[in-house]
């Protein structure tokens, strides 16, 4: 049995900050004198809709999220939101449109298609995935409802640079794999939402930001519990929300401002995967899946030119105490997912071991 926390890369769920287990630890059994566990409470209580209130203030202070915007916490990922986005949002015209840069974003228009016209605006699929289209190669109809976009996709390992520009399209992102990682400008967006278990929390809990103008297309078959406007009316809780989940984004929240917040995550992170491309780059045995220019910073992706080899580093780094290392089951090769729990150090070391396993083999 392992005795001691090993360097977990895995893509999601994925590793939580230390120091968020040890609260939520020592919180456990005795929340606040509240003589209870938070896993425990009544969502109506008032020490609960205090944890709650306080997890949406954090979460609007840390993404500087504008008035005009409501916060929803809510169950079922963000797949359910998939075809929340167009059940809420489709009606207004029938037709939405979207970018498909990986394999989150082709489920997202297959669940969209079920409730309207949605087209294909944009599509990185003739070269498998490895770059992002440009503004230019985005073909928006002004028409559409939406155009929906996956700011980060967490199998390919690649990321948009930019905000696209849509015009008067509402912009839909699913930034479930990047959210606080970087500063973003919310105003540029009708939806921004997130499932927590990549960047945020543990799996349960998914953030919806809306502004709350936009929703005027939501289609009548809309399930109750992901209705936007039903749910922003009952602050999230027409049913029982993901109680526990949402404290634990608190913590997370309150770990990242002790930090200094967005703008010194985004150094962070740069870093981070600044070392493991620069480690990628100057090796003769490793491969960087994306194109430079499209590189996540989130979910770094390679091979070596054998099966058998990125069999071996997988399974001897996971020896090493660097584990969840194999790439997405239909892509093979390596995924190294940098999540804004990872320590610098997992990164510092892994580096090491990538070349001292290079010379080795
Ligand atoms: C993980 C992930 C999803 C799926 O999230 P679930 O919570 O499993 O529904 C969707 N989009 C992106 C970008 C992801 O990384």
């Amino acid at each position: 049995m392992q005795n001691s926390r090993v360097y977990n890369f895995a893509a999601g769920p994925s590793t939580l900050p230390l120091p968020v287990l040890e609260r939520a630890a020592a919180e456990m059994t005795n929340y606040g004198g509240s003589g209870m566990s938070v896993m425990e409470m009544s969502h109506r209580s008032k020490v609960y809709e205090n944890i709650f209130n306080a997890a949406q203030d954090k979460l609007r202070a840390a993404l500087r999220i504008p008035d005009g915007y409501r916060i929803l916490f809510l169950q079922g990922g963000a797949t359910l939101q998939f075809a929340a986005v167009a059940l809420n949002l489709i009606g207004k015209t029938g037709k939405a449109d979207y970018a498909i840069t990986g394999n989150f974003s082709n489920n997202a228009y297959k669940e969209g298609k079920k409730y309207g016209q949605c087209r294909i605006a944009a599509s990185s699929a003739d070269r498998d995935h490895v770059y992002i289209p440009t503004q230019d190669q985005l073909d928006i109809d002004p028409e559409a409802s939406y155009f929906h976009y996956c700011a980060n996709n967490t199998v390919y390992g690649t990321e948009w640079k930019y905000i696209p520009d849509t015009g008067s399209v509402t912009l839909v992102s699913d930034m479930s794999s990047d959210i606080l990682s970087r500063p973003v400008d919310v105003s540029r967006f009708g939806i921004i939402y997130a499932g927590a278990q990549k960047n945020m929390a543990c799996a349960g809990v998914t953030v919806v930001i809306v502004r709350e103008d936009i929703l005027e297309g939501c289609l009548p078959i809309t399930p109750a519990i992901i209705d936007y406007k039903l749910q922003i009316s009952k602050n999230s809780m027409y049913n029982t929300p993901p109680a526990y989940n949402v404290y634990i984004l608190g913590l997370v929240l309150d770990w990242l401002a002790e930090l200094g917040g967005i703008e010194e995550m985004e150094k962070i992170k740069s870093k981070r995967a600044a070392m493991l491309y620069e480690c990628i780059d100057d090796s003769r045995m490793f491969i960087g899946r994306a194109d430079k220019e499209a590189r996540s910073d989130m979910n770094v992706t390679f091979h070596t030119d054998s099966e058998e080899l990125d069999a071996k580093f997988v399974s001897e780094a996971t020896q090493a105490g660097f584990v969840n290392l194999k790439g997405y089951r239909t892509l093979g090769g390596m995924r190294v997912s940098i999540y804004n729990a990872m320590p610098m150090e997992g990164v510092e070391k892994l580096v090491d071991f990538m070349r001292a396993f290079e010379k080795n083999n």
